[in-house]
C-alpha cells in the first residue's frame, strides 16, 4: 500500500460546467486537516458536483483543487484513493454477503474492525439481529434494505477505509433522528484525526461542523 501523507485539501477559483452549463462558478474553499466542514445548497446547486472534482471524477482546471499542496491532476490514483473516501448519496451493494460489501473498503480488515466500523455509522445492531449476521447475502436481503440501512452501510465502509478525507454526500438524509445523533457523534470524535465534508440539506448536521459554506447559483458564501 502506498503511504501517504495527508495535509488538506483546497479549491481555488474553482469554475465548472457539464457541457454549457456552468454549475460551479470561481468557487473557493479550504479543508484543513482535523476541521469538519459543512456544504449547504439546494437541489441542483452543485454540491456532489463539488465532491466528485475533489475525487477527480471529473477533470478540475489545472491549479483549482490541490490535495496534500499538490494539484489533484498530478496525485497518483492509487494515493488519491487512499487519501479520499466518498460516501455517495446512493449506496451500491453487489451480491455478496454484507460483510463482503464492507470488505471491499479494506481487503484486510478483521472481523473486529468491520464491527467497530459499523457500531459507529450505527448498523452494527441491525446486521447482528439477522438470523445470519456479517454473512447474510445481500441477494436474500434484495430490495427489502432499507434507504437508511444502506446509507449507514456505506458510511461504515468509509469508516472502514481509514482515508484521512472523507467527503460525505447527505449521509444522514435517510435516517432517524436517533440514528443520526449517533452518526454525528461519531463523526464529531474524528475531529483532529479526520478531515470531513459534510454535504446536508439539514441545519441539524451542520452544528458539527467548524465552517460552513453555503453554494448558490454556483458560488460559494
Ligand atoms: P442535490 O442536493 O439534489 O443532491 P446537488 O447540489 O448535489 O443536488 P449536483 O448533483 O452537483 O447538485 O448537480 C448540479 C447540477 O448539475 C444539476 O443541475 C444537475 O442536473 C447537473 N448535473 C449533475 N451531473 C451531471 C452530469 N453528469 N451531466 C450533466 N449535468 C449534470
Ligand atoms: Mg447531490
Amino acid at each position: 500500500q502506498p503511504k501517504t501523507t495527508f495535509s488538506g485539501a483546497s479549491v481555488q477559483d474553482l469554475t465548472f460546467s457539464y457541457g454549457d452549463e456552468t454549475i460551479l462558478q470561481n468557487m473557493s474553499l479550504a479543508l484543513r486537516p482535523g476541521t469538519v466542514t459543512g456544504i449547504v445548497g439546494r437541489s441542483g446547486s452543485g454540491k456532489s458536483t463539488l465532491l466528485k472534482l475533489l475525487m477527480r471524477f471529473w477533470p478540475a482546471a489545472p491549479g483549482s483543487v490541490q490535495v496534500s499542496d499538490r494539484d489533484i491532476g498530478a496525485v497518483n490514483t492509487a494515493d488519491l484513493r487512499q487519501m479520499e473516501s466518498y460516501v455517495t448519496q446512493q449506496t451500491h451493494l453487489f451480491s455478496g454477503s454484507i460483510g463482503d460489501n464492507l470488505r471491499i473498503a479494506r481487503l484486510d480488515a478483521t472481523q473486529q474492525e468491520i464491527e467497530e466500523a459499523c457500531k459507529r455509522a450505527s448498523v452494527h445492531d441491525f446486521i447482528a439481529a439477522l438470523p445470519q449476521g456479517y454473512d447474510t447475502p445481500v441477494g436474500e436481503l434484495g430490495s427489502t434494505l432499507s434507504g437508511g440501512e444502506r446509507q449507514r452501510i456505506g458510511l461504515a465502509r468509509a469508516f472502514l477505509h481509514g482515508a484521512p478525507l472523507l467527503l460525505l454526500d447527505e449521509p444522514t438524509s435517510n435516517l432517524d433522528s436517533l440514528n443520526e445523533a449517533v452518526i454525528l457523534k461519531s463523526l464529531a470524535q474524528e475531529r483532529g484525526q479526520k478531515t470531513v465534508v459534510l454535504v446536508s440539506h439539514r441545519q441539524s448536521t451542520m452544528r458539527i461542523a467548524d465552517t460552513v459554506y453555503s453554494v448558490e447559483n454556483g458560488r460559494m458564501s
